[in-house]
């Protein structure tokens, strides 16, 4: 068995005495995609905030290729190669499509977001190295002829595209989706879908999290199914749709 990618040891989380997730352990192996779902509320982008660091848990572990991650700062998380999409989109509306997915580059770089924004001289070539990947990526997901197109002009599948871009562009070893299809018509989910299948086949480790029960039984390799930020399932498509604890969580039973 190869080692996880990712591990959690029974993680908590508490929003005033709430208790929003409970003693969690899951692993996510290297290669795979797997889905967290669940009702609203059931403690998922709680979770996802906690392993991206956001959030410290009150109380648990969690390894990231081995090392112990759960107290460290964002960026060293982002480093180590943790890069993330957010439920409500966040993207520099202000900022060209370009320049936004640069910001994503310069998570990895030493040159930091601010050097860039500041136009430091001595950090140009290194700057124009990011936008010739940066371009690549626009390139790779049919956005490079918006390159130069500010990014709240964008359409709202756009902007998700966007927003995965931005993430790939710190070249990160896992990928967490916060909700990457919401709000997007069957169309624009299925092409989210393509890039994000497209993207495991290349190697990457995706962590999604997604109510678009098309795409997370067709791309998902195990579900792990939360309420109430517990565990009440986890498997392949088939165990995790048959399981009675599931059915009564989303029949509301
Ligand atoms: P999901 O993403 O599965 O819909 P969340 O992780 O957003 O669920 O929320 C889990 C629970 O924690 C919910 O009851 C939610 O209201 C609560 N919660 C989440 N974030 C906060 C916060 N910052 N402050 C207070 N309560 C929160
Ligand atoms: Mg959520």
């Amino acid at each position: 068995m190869t080692a996880p990618l990712l591990r959690t040891e029974a993680l908590n989380c508490y929003f005033a005495g709430l208790r929003a997730v409970a003693d969690l352990s899951f692993e996510v192996r290297p290669g795979e995609i797997k889905a967290v779902i669940g009702p609203n509320g059931a403690g998922k982008s709680t979770l996802f905030n906690m392993i991206a660091g956001v959030t410290r848990p009150a109380a648990g572990r969690i390894f990231f290729d081995g090392i112990r991650i759960d107290a460290m700062p964002t960026f060293r998380r982002a480093r180590l190669g943790i890069a993330r999409t957010f439920q409500n989109l966040q993207i520099f509306r202000d900022m060209t499509v370009l320049e936004n997915v640069i910001t994503g580059r310069h998570m990895q770089g030493r040159a930091g977001v601010i050097g860039a924004l500041l136009h430091v001289p001595s950090l140009r070539a290194e700057n124009r190295a990011m936008a010739d990947v940066a371009m690549e990526l626009l390139a790779r997901f049919e956005l490079d002829d918006k390159a130069d197109v500010l990014a709240g002009d964008l359409s709202f599948g756009q902007m998700k595209v966007l927003e995965l871009a931005r993430a790939l562009a710190s070249e990160p070893r896992l990928l967490l989706l916060d909700e990457p299809a919401a709000g997007l018509p069957q169309a624009e989910a299925v092409h989210i879908g393509k890039i994000i299948s497209t993207l495991n086949r290349d190697g990457m480790t995706v962590l999604l999290v997604e109510h678009n029960m098309r795409m997370v039984m067709s791309l998902s390799h195990d579900i792990l199914v939360l309420n109430n930020g517990m565990r009440i399932a986890e498997g392949d498509a088939d165990s995790v749709r048959r399981h009675p604890d599931v059915l009564a969580a989303y029949l509301g039973g």
